[in-house]
């Protein structure tokens, strides 16, 4: 007997699970691993296990948007923030645990738990009773199978090829400019950076010599049409970008009224316009070195990056369209999605919304709503990035960071803004709670 089945055992679903049993419902927790079955990226059979660095990363809520995610889920009564901070190692100013001391203390908790049972066993299919589905990057393909078939094969994303994301405020407008391709659509569509025949030519031998991340065989995927890594581009031939996603043909460079060599665009990746993407730069190249190349661009010398490329497997669904704004899936509102396969990255942004949809749950099973957390807190900007705020048909995963919020209104100093939006996000998370 149970009121609620949370399937997936993960960071998101662990913490669905608390939320929802905390609350008094009774939860029935489906975790395959422990049953027989694993993923690629697993080693045990503990919940909430973390399959690559033991980080929260920074845990500085006065200035960093991960580290107020932290402050406002310990706010809420996160289990996974409980474990994490008594499993603490030292790491700075981190939030860095005991991998296995965690894992083992959220399982510990959800076994103790009277209200949860948690049961080893892999899901094929889609519940027709009040479900939250948090199988993670790696879903198991048997139910990656039927959510396709439920949101249409196009929503449903078995890999990212991710071009980095700079933030607007820290391109440079006076080398760079807005324009589109032959002044075709809107003026403000893409920003452009030039390179001239040196920068251009200096720019592929950076490519070409830089460091690549190297993939476990399981990652090794075919390339496929408009997601081929630069790198692999310019291996084909020097100047393949130049015909490419560095094409310069079209676009008027105000400072010397002429087409340049080459060119990088970029193009508005959420509704605020503060954040945008190198348009075609999806890559496998280290992420330091992206940083250091990629700000060898005319424009982009102080670039900073809401996140660099990659390619790796992970599965999510096309949230912005298919869920509504309490993460239930518009076409079956008896499921809700939370963690990574709603199209957040990492460990806290996961179990930030596997907090949220327990809540959401727990709130409909009461037979009330809750209203969602306001957008100029970190849970609300991450929950406004995946329901709504980001363009349908480019949706990619992204950590939380403040190029989700709502932009501070009028001129400040870049030195302050960041507490400014610390500031302002625990005013309305207190008067949220408060409601
Ligand atoms: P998971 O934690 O993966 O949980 C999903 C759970 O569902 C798993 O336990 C799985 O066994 C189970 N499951 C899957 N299918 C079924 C099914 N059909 N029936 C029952 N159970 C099922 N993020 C970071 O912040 N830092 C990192 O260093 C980091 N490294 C990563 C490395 C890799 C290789 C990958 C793939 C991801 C990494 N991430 C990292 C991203 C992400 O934060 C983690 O994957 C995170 O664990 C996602 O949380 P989740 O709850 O959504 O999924």
């Amino acid at each position: 007997e149970h009121d609620i089945h949370v399937i997936g055992g993960g960071l998101a679903g662990s913490e669905a699970a608390w939320q929802l049993a905390e609350a008094g419902w009774r939860v029935r927790l489906s975790e395959m691993r422990g049953g027989g079955d694993t993923t690629p990226a697993h080693h045990g059979v503990s919940l909430a296990e973390l399959v690559c660095s033991n980080s929260f990363r920074s845990d500085d809520a006065e200035s960093n948007a991960v580290g107020l995610l932290h402050q406002e889920m310990r706010a809420l009564g996160s289990l996974i923030l409980r474990e994490g901070d008594s499993h603490r190692v030292p790491a700075g100013s981190a939030l860095a645990m005991d991998r296995d001391g965690f894992s083992a203390g959220v399982t510990a908790a959800l076994e103790a738990h009277p209200n949860v049972t948690i049961v080893r066993e892999r899901v094929d299919t889609l519940p027709d009773t009040p479900a939250i589905i948090a199988t993670g990057p790696l879903t198991a393909p048997g139910l990656s199978e039927r959510i396709a078939g439920e949101t249409g094969r196009d929503a449903l994303a078995f890999f990212d090829a991710i071009a980095p994301i700079v933030h607007r405020d820290s391109i440079d407008l006076d080398t760079a400019w807005f324009q589109s391709r032959w002044n075709k659509g809107d003026g403000t569509d893409y920003i452009n950076c030039p390179l001239d025949k040196d920068q251009y030519h200096a720019f592929v031998d950076g490519l070409l010599a830089g460091e690549k991340t190297e993939y476990r065989e399981w990652e090794n995927v075919p390339y496929f049409e408009g997601c081929m890594p630069i790198e692999v581009m310019a291996e084909r031939g020097r100047e393949t970008l130049r015909f490419g996603p560095m094409k310069g043909v079209g676009l008027d460079d105000p400072r010397t009224g002429r087409w340049p060599y080459a060119a990088v665009q970029l193009r508005q990746d959420n509704a605020h316009g503060t954040l945008w993407n190198i348009v075609g730069f999806q890559t496998k190249l280290k992420h330091a070195e992206q940083v250091r190349l990629f700000r060898t661009i005319p424009g982009l010398e102080k670039a900073e990056f809401a996140r660099l490329g990659g390619l790796h497997r992970n599965t999510f669904i096309r949230s912005p369209e298919l869920l509504d704004p309490q993460l239930r899936l518009r076409s079956r509102p008896n499921l809700r999605f939370a963690g990574q396969i709603t199209g957040c990255e990492g460990y806290v942004e996961s179990a930030a919304i596997g907090l949220l949809a327990g809540r959401f749950a727990a709130a409909e099973l009461r037979g009330a709503a809750m209203a969602a957390p306001p957008v100029e807190t970190a849970l609300g900007a991450l929950l406004g990035h995946i329901t709504g705020g980001a363009e349908a048909e480019s949706y990619q995963p992204m950590n939380v960071n403040f190029g989700l919020f709502p932009p501070i209104p009028g001129r400040t100093k870049k030195a302050d803004r960041k507490k400014l939006y610390t500031d302002r996000a625990r005013a309305a998370l207190a008067a949220w709670m408060a409601a």
